[in-house]
């Protein structure tokens, strides 16, 4: 038992080497550790990664997803329609800045928002749509602005986890980020495909949004303190409203760099991991492997199986069998509707049909989801060996549970 727990093969491993211990020291000697040049060339190499107008680095997505909700215009009062089947941080966003979370539906198959869903569950006091590229996995942003831009409504877009992910739009394959709605949200959190600890990305094609997210960002401050201190003059800065500090470091945008730089590549090393358990689960009596719709192409920020409708074994019976055999695996996504901070119902509301106090009868999907949802090692960096154990380990949970019954 203590071997295989030794030799675990992990959910997901840090790939931090030399190239950020370098860049964390060149930082540290400069003297200047607090926003500054590296988070300048930081961003400008973000935007030319994924094609954005304009990118600007904060201290984690949460924040940016917050100041992307307040610079659209939510205001407390306002509904934002978003999904519940997402990391907890996507409705505490809206709840942050006073709206509330107006929780649809999503696909099975992709974990993105339900068009549908979303449509119907539109009301006057809708001011915004929050929408999610779930694991990395394309939401179906073509069908989500259509009706955004019907009904005159700005969309945001939680890519926290979906740098390198690609959609293919008119006519071409681009990267998430661009953005396709008005605002992307990208994390560099130690779980996502990109870190700098903790960090946090805004993109956009708005340049008037942009300088919105530089002066909130800081302070509400008209001069940054790069500007005063390189000045030959005396400069006296304004602060022109009230808002935040929600910088990224130097420090943190200087290891983000060389990782940036290797993203292609990364990527393509995850998608071939992703072929070959797709490959492997084809036929699985119990797991179903995700499926990509033609249009979109996922970085597999995270692996999912599906448990087979029917199949007789549960989610905990068969991470535990996984676990047994040394291999680290996690749960779906969680929902916030089913967390103790939405427990009260006065902060949510969901569509289309609003449901009785207490309970939700809409949110079906995500629900089996979160309960039918494995994710599996993925990560750059894995070995052969380590990928052919988890295959092996589930391979060995469908014989020996077939022969038990
Ligand atoms: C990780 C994550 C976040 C939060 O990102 P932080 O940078 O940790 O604040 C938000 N939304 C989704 C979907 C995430 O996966």
């Amino acid at each position: 038992m203590t071997d295989t727990v030794r030799t675990r093969v992990p959910i997901v491993r840090p790939s931090l080497g030399d190239e950020e211990v370098d860049a964390a020291t060149r930082v540290i000697r400069s003297g200047w550790v607090t926003q500054g040049p590296e988070v300048a060339a930081f961003e400008s190499e973000f935007a030319a990664a994924v094609g954005a107008y304009h990118a600007v680095a904060v201290a984690n997505c949460t924040v940016a997803l917050q100041l992307a909700l307040l610079a659209v215009g939510v205001k407390p009062g306002d509904d934002v329609v978003t999904v519940s089947h997402s990391f907890v941080a996507t409705a505490n966003s809206v709840v942050a800045v006073g709206a509330r979370p107006v929780f649809v539906d999503v696909r099975r198959q992709t974990l993105g928002m339900d068009p549908r869903a979303l449509e119907a569950a539109l009301t006057p006091q809708t001011k915004a749509i929050l929408c999610v590229h779930q694991i990395g996995i394309p939401c179906d942003l073509d069908s989500i602005l259509a009706i955004a831009s019907r009904h005159g409504l700005p969309v945001v877009e939680d890519a926290a986890c979906a740098i390198g992910s690609e959609v293919h739009w008119k006519g071409r394959w681009e990267r998430i980020g661009r953005p396709h709605g008005l605002v992307a949200c990208f994390s560099f959190h130690p779980r996502k495909i990109v870190t700098t600890g903790d960090g946090g990305m805004l993109t956009t094609a708005d340049e008037a949004l942009a300088a919105r997210f530089r002066l909130l960002r800081q302070h509400g401050m008209t001069v940054p303190d790069t500007v005063r201190h390189r000045s030959t003059t005396v400069v006296f800065e304004d602060y022109v409203e009230p808002a935040f500090n929600f910088r990224m470091t130097d420090l943190q945008a200087a290891i983000g760099r060389p990782q940036l730089a290797r993203m292609s590549a990364t990527v393509a090393e995850r998608r071939q991991r992703a072929d070959r358990y797709r490959d492997a689960f084809r036929d699985h009596p119990f797991f179903t492997p995700p499926a990509e719709e033609p249009w979109a192409r996922s970085n597999w920020q995270s692996y999912p199986v599906f448990l087979r409708e029917g199949s007789d074994i549960s989610q905990i019976e068969a991470m535990q069998y996984l676990l047994d055999r040394g291999i680290a695996c996690k749960r779906g996504i969680t929902n916030a509707h089913q967390e103790l901070a939405y427990a009260d119902r006065s902060r949510w509301a969901c569509g289309p049909k609003p449901c009785p106090e207490q309970s939700c009868r809409c949110l079906t999907e995500s629900e089996w989801l979160r309960d039918h949802t494995i994710l599996l090692p993925l990560f750059h960096g894995m070995t052969d060996d380590e990928q052919q154990r988890v295959i092996e380990a589930c391979i060995d949970l469908a014989e020996d549970r077939g022969r038990r019954t």
